[in-house]
């Protein structure tokens, strides 16, 4: 038996200085090498619960572990990457410098550092770019750039909050597909928060919907992912039905 990725117990958080309960009675367990898509309305809690499993925030009741360990040793001991929708990069560091920044701090020695970095800019398609800026990227290179710092020290575990959301639609669905090469390469597993109901469905394994205010898990829904890949499975019949059943599970049944 393999240990859980994560396990959230119980988790409520309520943010005492605003009085607002943000989560309620959540109760998750994301396998490892799983991917696990949080949808759900604005101010639901998912960031809030994104920042909890990172030891960014503290539950107000209930636990959470992260392969086991509490959430602050797992941070300590780097068992996870992040992604949030802002790329973050430092923009006096080249592009292979940003990557190899949580190389520096785990003091990885330079030629090391300098493999690793360059198997990750061919990762995500960037190796012509290693001594680049930040700044003389686009928006969706920038992205890719963080994705790479995020798998540096090959976490088992992904936490992506929104990562894709400032990029036009077209990028958006060529960075879901390398995300799903790069998960599969890395066998990591993955929670990632996304606002789009078709994002959620092509890259997950199971969609957890998350209902209003004070946040708590609405409905788990499994995913299809043996259609196919790519354009295939985003038109395939299953891919409709599953962003229906996510659709209805969010807003109810449309009428007519
Ligand atoms: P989501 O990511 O689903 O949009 P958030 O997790 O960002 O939602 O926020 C959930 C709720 O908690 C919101 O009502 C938000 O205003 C509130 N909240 C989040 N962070 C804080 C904070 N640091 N202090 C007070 N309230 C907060
Ligand atoms: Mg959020």
């Amino acid at each position: 038996m393999t240990i859980d990725a994560i396990v959230i117990d119980s988790v409520g958080k309520t943010f005492d200085s605003a009085g607002v309960t943000a989560l309620e009675d959540i109760e998750l367990s994301i396998a490892a090498g799983e991917f696990v898509a949080l949808i759900g309305p604005s101010g639901c809690g998912k960031s809030t619960l994104l920042r909890i499993i990172a030891d960014l925030e503290k539950p107000s009741s209930g636990s959470v572990t992260v392969f086991g360990k509490s959430p602050r040793q797992a941070r300590l001991d780097q068992d996870y990457g992040i992604a949030f929708q802002q790329a973050g990069l430092l923009d006096w560091r080249t592009v292979r410098a940003n990557i190899e920044l949580p190389l520096e701090l785990h003091d990885v020695a330079k030629a090391e550092r300098k493999a690793r970095s360059t198997h990750l800019l061919e990762l995500v398609g960037l190796s012509d770019f290693a001594d680049r800026f930040p700044t003389e990227l686009s928006g969706g290179m920038q992205q890719r750039v963080a994705i790479a710092r995020a798998l540096a020290r090959t976490p088992a575990l992904l936490l992506m909050d929104e990562p894709f959301g400032a990029l036009d639609e077209m990028t958006r669905e060529r960075m879901q597909k390398d995300l799903l090469r790069i998960v599969e390469e890395t066998s990591a597993a993955v929670v990632f928060v996304t606002h789009s109901i078709p994002e959620a469905v092509y890259l997950s394994d199971r969609v957890v919907v998350m209902s209003a205010r004070p946040g708590r898990v609405a409905n788990i829904l499994e995913m299809d992912t043996d259609s196919g890949d790519g354009a295939d499975r985003r038109e395939s019949r299953a891919f409709f039905e599953s962003v229906t059943a996510v659709r209805e599970s969010l807003y109810g049944r449309m009428p007519g």
